[in-house]
């Protein structure tokens, strides 16, 4: 993306609802000149008018419509607060569509996605547009969160042919980790081996490469990583990779967010 072309625009806060102690869904204004989005694109909202906190904040697109972006915020510190407290009518400004490669639409028998912390905006979002342009493979989610209020079923019920959760305080499904349940259905059959599409912690992403990576034909995984321009300019947010048997430097906003799994290199992503 040119730097003399950035996609700022202002807008407006159309609805903030309330989805758990620490999770909201927050529909912004599309504004006219927003382009069409796909699956693992993000907007990098400033959540403030004064410069604290200077850096704007990544937040992966949820849903777009033709008057509407979505972006679900898990409030973990002071930007994703200040942007949670806000109200329906408030004006921001965001950037976007940004991202250079998204999930691709999938062919064959079918997709299973695997969504950790404040991955799951993604993932809905990919299952919504598939369903819109009716591409029929059946999308396996396998959600995990602390506690049942953070799994925010309501969100997503229907949006995915099965749905397998995981807490690991117990209060909902699978006692545990996402991983574990996931490497649990596998050995019982019945999960496509085709495709995994993940989005989440890189902690989440490594222990599915580590554990379950010979079991899919193809891991694409939507990388979070710290970001500063989000324009592929300061290069904050590069991850290590490897490339033709030669180590690289790739930025997750603009060479990502979407990487194939295995050309990260997880040893030297510290
Ligand atoms: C491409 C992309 C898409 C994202 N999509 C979503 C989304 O859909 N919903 C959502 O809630 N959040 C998403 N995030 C994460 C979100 O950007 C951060 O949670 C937010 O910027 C934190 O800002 P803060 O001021 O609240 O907290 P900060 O004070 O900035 O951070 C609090 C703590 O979290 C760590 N941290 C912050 N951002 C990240 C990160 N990206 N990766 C690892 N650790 C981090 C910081 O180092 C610090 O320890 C996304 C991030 C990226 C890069």
């Amino acid at each position: 993306m040119s730097l003399m072309n950035r996609p700022y625009f202002r807008t407006r806060i159309a609805e903030n609802t309330r989805l758990s102690p620490s999770a909201c869904k927050i529909v912004f204004e599309r504004p006219e000149g927003f382009a069409d989005a796909f699956p693992g694109q993000f907007i990098s909202i400033r959540v403030s008018e004064v410069t604290v906190p200077l850096l704007r904040r990544p937040f992966g697109i949820m849903d777009l419509s033709s008057t509407g972006i979505s972006a679900l915020i898990k409030v973990i510190g002071p930007g994703s607060s200040i942007l949670a407290a806000k109200r329906a009518g408030e004006e921001v400004e965001i950037a976007g569509p940004l991202g250079g490669v998204p999930f691709d639409r999938p062919g064959g028998e079918g997709v299973v996605f695997v969504a950790g912390g404040t991955g799951l905006g993604p993932v809905i979002f990919c299952a919504r547009s598939w369903k819109r342009e009716n591409i029929s493979c059946k999308t396996h989610l396998f959600i995990g969160a602390q506690t049942k209020e953070e799994l925010l079923d309501g969100l997503y019920r229907d949006d995915f042919s099965f749905i397998y959760s995981a807490t690991i305080d117990g209060s909902a499904g699978y006692k545990g980790n996402i991983v574990e349940l996931l490497e649990k259905e596998i050995d019982k059959g019945g999960i496509p081996s085709e495709l995994l599409y993940s989005c989440g912690p890189k902690a989440m992403v490594r222990a599915l490469v580590d554990r379950t990576g010979s079991k899919f034909k193809n891991h694409y995984t939507s990388l979070e990583s710290v970001m500063g321009c989000s324009l592929g300019a300061c290069r904050g947010c590069t991850v290590p990779a490897i490339e033709d048997g030669k180590k690289v430097m790739r930025s997750v906003c603009l060479e990502g967010t979407v990487f194939n799994s295995e050309a990260i290199d997880w040893e030297e992503w510290k």
